[in-house]
């Protein structure tokens, strides 16, 4: 008999990628350069040249045999004092190789994070608006996920809501900042009361209540900003990382697990780590791509693109009266829908030819996503859809 709960999935299919798919299927009938497709979060821009001339160069002059063969279960030990070192110079931690697990991008670091510190019946609480994949994450592992309504006036935490959620079967706290899809990265004052609630809280449950920072969009910081290192605030962390938006590279699976060496059992999480690659089949990210980061650490590829784009899709909504939180990062911008009914306005949206994303699926009905890793001149041109739809539809 096969396993009904997959099967079951199959009807929720997940609603970006459906509207994606509108997107390549109106595309073959009008040119896809006439579609305002603002619903997927791919990089529009290449990896550095370095990532491409690293991949040559250990493909050129590495031992075939070494190079594409297993790296052990804890994964490749110089990338990992490598990412152990970026870390310290950038961000002040005290990280050694032995805090450090290389993974398949952010899904495979939190599929090791959550098996690190939560039990099946145990539950971890998030923030609204969240990424959607959080909670086949989360349910994969047998643990719920609840999620805390979102404050819409700035998008940071409302503590309140927040506090409600947590019990004593909350194994742990998952954030994503800058945050997919509102842009917003959690201040420092934020991060400081998330992480004196949860030094209070552990306390009162008598365990420790994880932090799990899952930063994919560090890197796209805007104005010049570094956005603030969850882990600086707070000892139990386990911060998930991804290559995949800062280098471009989200095809090549690769990302890791960092985690604080003063958490609880620090010294067990990696090994641990290597346990549950081998229950979840994960066995190491690929050797070429791991040795190929290693050599990319402290470079990017050139984001200035999202920011141009933020800037300029900012001030039309601003112009054509829409309420918005200004993005700190990322390449999504959350607006309020000009109607209650989210969906409702995205449906109406495609008749203009724009894809947009509403936002209930991310827990935050009434608003909707613009994924805006599309060309600038792109992003100029959907003005004038937009300022037809507005019109027309809300005038
Ligand atoms: N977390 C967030 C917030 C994301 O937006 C994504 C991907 O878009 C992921 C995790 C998964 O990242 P990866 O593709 O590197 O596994």
């Amino acid at each position: 008999m096969i396993a009904q709960h997959y099967k079951d999935m199959l009807g929720a299919k997940s609603v970006i990628r459906q509207i994606s798919e509108w997107s390549t299927a109106r595309g073959a009938e009008i040119g896809y350069e006439n579609v305002f497709d603002y619903s997927l979060g791919n990089p529009s821009v290449p990896c550095p040249p370095q990532f491409t001339a690293a991949c040559e160069d250990l493909l050129a002059h590495t031992d075939p045999v070494k190079l594409h063969g297993y790296t052990p279960t804890l994964t490749l030990p110089s990338a990992r004092k490598a990412v152990a070192e970026s870390l310290n110079r950038r961000f002040g931690m005290d990280y050694t190789a032995d805090h450090i697990f290389m993974t398949t991008g952010a899904a495979g670091a939190l599929a090791h994070a959550v098996r690190c510190v939560g039990v099946p019946g145990q539950n971890i609480v998030t923030f609204a608006p969240f990424f959607p994949e959080y909670k086949p994450y989360i349910e994969g592992a047998g643990l719920t996920l609840r999620v805390t309504p979102p404050r819409c006036a700035d998008f940071q935490i409302d503590f309140e809501a927040f506090a409600q959620l947590v019990d004593e079967n909350t194994a742990a706290v998952l954030i994503n900042s800058p945050n997919n899809p509102s842009g917003t990265a959690y201040s420092e004052e934020t991060l400081q009361q998330l992480a004196d609630f949860l030094t209070a809280t552990s306390t009162k449950y008598g365990h420790h209540i994880f932090l799990i920072s899952d930063e994919p969009y560090r890197e796209i910081s805007f104005g010049g900003r570094v956005t603030p290192y969850p882990a600086k605030f707070y000892d139990d962390t386990l911060t998930c990382y991804s290559f995949s938006k800062s280098l471009s590279v989200p095809g090549e699976r690769i990302g890791y697990v960092a985690a604080k060496p003063r958490c609880e059992d620090a010294a067990y999480i990696v090994p641990m780590c290597g346990q549950i690659s081998r229950g979840t089949g994960h066995n190491c990210p690929s050797s070429l791509i791991q040795m190929a980061v290693e050599r990319c650490l402290d470079m990017t590829s050139d984001l200035s693109v999202y920011e141009t784009n933020m800037n300029l899709i900012y001030d039309e909504l601003i112009a054509l009266g829409f309420t918005v939180v200004k993005p700190d990062g990322t390449f999504y911008i959350f607006p309020k829908a000009l109607e209650d009914d989210a969906k409702a306005f995205c449906q109406k949206a495609l008749k203009y030819d724009l894809a947009l994303v509403p936002g209930d699926s991310f827990g935050c009905p009434g608003y909707f996503r613009m994924a805006y890793c599309i060309e600038t001149e792109k992003v100029r041109r959907s003005f004038a859809a937009l300022e037809k739809f507005v019109a027309e539809e809300y005038g």
